[in-house]
């Protein structure tokens, strides 16, 4: 059992100006707290970009040929919405994240020994919709994991678990159509981008939201995964776990109003390998989505992963 850090430099190009939260030191943060000592026995790769078939099992050729063609000249922005921009090294970026997420796949069912891993990537994905970019997301790396899971290694059931701050409307979308697919996601309610009321329960209930109000902590996300989110998913019996792992509802994060300590990224990750090992042996592949207090993310990352890692 062992546990695979994907990354690539293309993630540190992807630059959507100055003093735009969702910045390139996120990545050094979480990299710099992942070559502690501790992180010694992680296995390390360097990401591939997603092909265009892998993107396209997701969004429309059209939209992934729109995305790809906004190149601005370097130093130059391209706003997609109002927080969304694009700069000189954004489609690398967004492609190297897609195929992190990919790679991750394909190491949790390659046989070389691997059974979790963490895609540290940037831009985030799962604010981004089949056709509509936005939330600092290009593509939605996550969905893509799990399409590559089904496509290319016959997975019937794929869950993906959402504990960013957000909800995970992208995401939602995707899976709220398809019963192979399974979406919980805990966020902060009301907030940006507005969805995931418990109301919206997709097919059968393969959609299950846990809104949690402003100034929630420990006991409310831990009740509402519990009660509402794990059961669910153990009854969907899921052969692959995909995360978004989003650290941005700690309490220091300064986009929202969550209170979670450090320590309840170790305790949902542990939550959900437990259900990886019941039913998908042990397979969870990990991706970053948002995080923004950069001590913050670097502590709850390296919690995160100490879990995945069974350490
Ligand atoms: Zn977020």
């Amino acid at each position: 059992m062992s546990t695979l850090l994907i990354s690539h430099p293309s993630f540190l190009e992807h630059d959507p100006g100055e003093y735009h939260p969702e910045c390139p030191d996120r990545l050094r943060a979480v990299m710099a707290a992942l070559e502690d000592e501790s992180f010694a026995l992680l296995h390390r790769a360097a990401a591939t970009a997603a092909t265009l078939e892998q993107l396209q099992r997701v969004h429309p050729e059209n939209y992934v040929e729109a995305i790809l063609g906004i190149q601005p000249p370097a130093g130059e922005l391209v706003m997609i919405d109002p927080d969304t921009a694009m700069s000189a090294g954004s489609a690398e970026a967004a492609l190297h994240a897609a195929g992190a997420v990919v790679a991750g796949v394909d190491a949790v069912f390659d046989g070389s020994g691997i059974d979790t891993a963490f895609a540290a990537v940037r831009p985030p994905g799962h604010h981004a919709t089949p056709d509509v970019p936005g939330g600092f997301c290009l593509f939605n790396n996550v969905a893509i994991g799990a399409r590559h899971a089904q496509a290319q290694y016959g997975i019937a059931r794929v869950a993906i678990l959402d504990f960013d701050v957000h909800h995970g409307q992208g995401t939602q979308a995707v899976v709220e159509v398809d019963a192979s697919l399974f979406y919980g996601s805990s966020h902060q309610y009301p907030l940006y981008p507005g969805t995931g009321s418990a109301r919206e329960h997709g097919i059968d209930g393969n959609v299950v939201n846990v809104p949690l109000a402003p100034n929630s902590g420990s006991g409310e996300f831990r009740a509402g995964w519990s009660e509402r989110i794990l059961p669910r998913l153990d009854r969907f019996a899921p052969e692959l776990l995909i995360v978004s792992a989003g650290f941005d509802a700690h309490k220091r994060d300064p986009l929202a109003q969550l209170r979670l300590e450090t320590d309840d990224f170790r305790w949902i990750t542990e939550q959900l390998m437990s259900i990886a090992d019941r039913h998908g042996k042990g397979r969870v592949v990990s991706a970053l989505e948002g995080g923004y207090d950069l001590e913050a993310l670097a502590a709850a990352t390296a919690a995160h992963v100490r879990a995945l890692m069974r350490v």
